[in-house]
């Protein structure tokens, strides 16, 4: 064999060994993206629940992700078949209509004492014992069909039912596990109950996979399960409270998001709106924002502070130096429809 032979022969060998390794890296990144893809493949799942549309986005390496998003939808109804005050089976119901003690699970203490603590810490701008108040509004049992049949009830009304309002009238038996509403208060959970089964159902996800991605939107308000793809932002859509689309953009990888709104239950009379946030002072709907929204870490603090900033929003200096405190970010549209915004809001508005 020639010298040159030789060398043609080595220089072969190193072109097959070059272009071996070439394939190997083009064959790992396929794999790689393919894998990525196979990881993070979303399984989306919808109901009617709450009185509004639950949509769960998940994705899950530990388990079949429609299972897990069955879980969710489970654990709203089983939440909402227990606190929804207007259903009689509920132990809300019970309460509401019983003039003694009645003795309650551990869940229901906690929930109710949770809820008169936040009671507490709004100054009584987010109230649970406004039942009397709501169904006089015809807001217990309204839907966009019945809006037209609703009427402004009298002021002497309002009056009577303000007389049997307020979370002063909750009392609560901590060692035996009982609660008795006082002057005929009836319990209406629907600020925080969307919140609590956010967590609730977030909970029950993390502990059988606690890398799970994806979110929970309840009628939007939203608890993001895990970051997009394990690893990017969510971007969550602020709805316009007049009008259609969007008026800001949020980004967001953990937490929860709340929007407490005008638009969302509302009749009109002579050209006013009449909507379903009530002002616990005056037994009026609240009237001087058109939407409220409150990121937090918890999804009960958005919830509840989302309608507390909706009630309270005549005093934005209380709300911008309160809320940050409590660990939540505001922004809101004023009834004239100009916008303010906490500090720490801004930084979820863009990517950083
Ligand atoms: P949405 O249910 O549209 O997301 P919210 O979270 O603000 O809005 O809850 C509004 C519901 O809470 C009302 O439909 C009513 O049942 C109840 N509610 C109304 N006003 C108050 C208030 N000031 N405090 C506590 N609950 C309220
Ligand atoms: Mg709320």
């Amino acid at each position: 064999m020639r010298f040159s032979d030789r060398k043609d022969i080595l220089k072969t060998k190193n072109v097959i060994l070059i272009s071996g390794v070439a394939l190997l890296i083009i064959l790992s990144v396929f794999a790689y993206l393919i894998w990525g893809k196979v990881r993070f493949i979303y399984y989306e799942a919808t109901e009617f629940t709450m009185g509004t549309r639950i949509r769960v986005y998940i994705s899950s390496d530990e388990m079949n992700p429609k299972d897990l998003a069955n879980m969710v939808l489970r654990e709203f109804e089983r939440i909402d078949q227990k606190f929804d005050p207007y259903n009689p089976e509920s132990v809300i119901y019970k309460i509401n209509h019983s003039n003694d003690w009645v003795d309650v699970d551990k869940e229901t203490f906690a929930l109710i004492e949770a809820a008169v603590g936040y009671a507490k810490l709004t100054e009584g701008a987010f109230d649970p014992a406004l039942g009397r108040i709501i169904t006089l509004w015809g807001f217990d049992d309204f839907s966009s069909k019945n809006a037209s049949s609703l009427t402004v009830p009298q002021e002497k009304e309002i009056k009577k039912a303000l007389q049997m309002s307020g979370y002063q009238n909750i009392v609560l038996d901590r060692e035996n596990m009982r609660i008795k509403m006082l002057n005929g208060a009836q319990l209406d959970l629907g600020a925080i109950v969307k919140g609590y089964a956010l967590e609730k159902s977030y909970n029950i996800v993390k502990s059988i996979d606690k890398d799970a991605t994806g979110f929970i939107d309840a009628g939007g308000e939203i608890k993001i399960i895990g970051p997009k793809y394990g690893k990017t932002f969510w971007v969550i859509g602020i709805k316009n409270p007049r009008g259609t689309g969007s008026i800001d953009y949020i980004y967001m990888k953990e937490g929860s998001i709340a929007t407490s709104g005008d638009y969302e239950r509302y009749f009109i009379v002579d050209g006013k709106r009449y909507h379903h946030i009530i002002d616990p002072q005056t037994g009026w709907p609240a009237s001087y924002a058109r939407s409220v929204t409150v990121i937090a870490r918890d999804a009960v603090a958005a919830d509840v502070l989302s309608t507390a900033g909706f009630v309270m929003a005549k005093d934005w200096r209380y709300v911008v130096v309160h809320f940050p405190e409590l660990g939540a970010q505001v922004f809101m549209v004023l009834s004239d429809g100009s916008i303010k915004k906490s500090e720490g809001f801004l930084a979820y508005e863009r990517k950083p």
